[in-house]
């Protein structure tokens, strides 16, 4: 399948890969991210001194989204390596929501029903502090064509799966030609009806959302569902808008999910100045997860009792479709689970 340019998409072929030039400058330290924000160590006392192998990893695009926020603002407290994550808390896992004991084969993860989630590749274009798989062995996984090809085999041959899930690592960070082979394999099986990839690159890499991928997303059948990941209303500026805008107006199913963090998004007005920027790109909510317990995050976590608070603050103020479900993922449950 050759993919088409489109009328929609802003980016045009020549700037195809733009997006890995972007990658490669993207902030893998912290001094130069701060002097970039205008900041200096001393007005950030907690900061990890020696952060471990999951680095600080932030696209320029993306800080300059945090620029004028100060010390505490909410985008730069989601990738800014804190002394806090090497406390360890009781109750916080290195695998808090069980992918071990849920792999089929080799980043091939079933949980729930008609489900089955495929982890395309382990980079991410940003690293998040609170993310649930911080720890995962992803370089244990192996290398992507075999383990892809023994995935695609379990796939084909579990006529119960219905929907597959890229996810990762970000599925998008997939080159071109790799992620084209595997959506279009994996739309070729009659039993698997829906096609999901989550993704965190509309926002904090808007430039990999080209002509090319627009072209390819708009030709698959089933039409694509995208689930974007956003914590707070200011990540979403004007270059994820328009990837979010072209997206859209290709057919593909845009969804948010969020995970409800301490200090970036525990307050009602920025939960609901989220969902409506959301919806000013064309997405809606989906879910907003309680944190995962993974080992280091601690910091970030919110009690049930507020959580269920903002929610109901939250349903008083906007139209329920605004509203994203409140879940958590535990070990061995059959879905999500509601908590409100
Ligand atoms: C979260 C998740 C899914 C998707 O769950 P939905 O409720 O359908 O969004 C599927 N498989 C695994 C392993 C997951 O972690
Ligand atoms: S983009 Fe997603 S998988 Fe990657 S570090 Fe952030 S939360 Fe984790």
């Amino acid at each position: 399948m050759v993919a088409r340019s489109s009328a929609h998409c802003q980016i045009e072929a020549a700037a195809t890969d733009a997006w890995r030039r972007e990658l490669g400058q993207a902030f893998t330290q912290v001094d130069p991210l701060l002097e970039f924000l205008g900041l200096h160590r001393d007005q950030v006392p907690t900061l990890d001194p020696e952060p471990g192998p999951f680095r600080l990893l932030v696209p320029r695009g993306f800080a300059a989204l945090m620029r004028g926020g100060g010390p505490a603002d909410p985008l730069l407290r989601q990738v800014l390596p804190l002394a806090a994550e090497r406390v360890l808390t009781a109750g916080f896992r290195h695998d808090p929501v069980g992918d071990g004991p849920a792999a089929r084969a080799p980043g091939l993860l079933r949980k729930y029903a008609e489900r089955a989630l495929l982890m395309a590749q382990g980079a991410c274009a940003v690293h998040c502090r609170y993310c649930f798989r911080r720890h995962f062995p992803y370089g244990a996984l192996g290398t992507y064509g075999p383990r892809v090809g023994v995935a695609l085999a379990q796939i084909q041959a579990d006529t119960t799966l219905h929907e597959v899930i890229l996810s990762g690592g970000d599925p998008l960070l997939l080159a071109d030609d790799t992620l084209e082979d595997l959506l279009t394999r994996l739309a070729a099986i009659p039993h698997v009806r829906r096609l999901r990839l989550h993704s965190r690159l509309p926002l904090v890499l808007p430039s990999r959302i080209t002509a090319r991928l627009c072209g390819l997303l708009r030709t698959l059948t089933p039409r694509p569902v995208l689930v974007i990941h956003t914590n707070h209303a200011r990540e979403l500026g004007a270059a994820a808008q328009a990837a979010l805008t072209a997206l859209g107006t290709e057919g593909v199913t845009l969804l948010n999910q969020s995970v409800l963090l301490r200090g970036v998004n525990d307050d009602v007005t920025g939960l609901a100045a989220l969902s409506e920027r959301l919806f000013d790109c064309g997405v809606l909510p989906y879910y907003l997860h309680q944190l995962d317990p993974v080992q280091g995050a601690a910091h970030f976590a919110v009690s049930d009792r507020q959580a269920r608070r903002l929610m109901d603050a939250l349903r008083a103020r906007l139209p329920g479709y605004l509203v994203p479900r409140l879940v958590r993922e535990s070990a061995g449950a059959p879905c999500k689970e509601p908590l409100s």
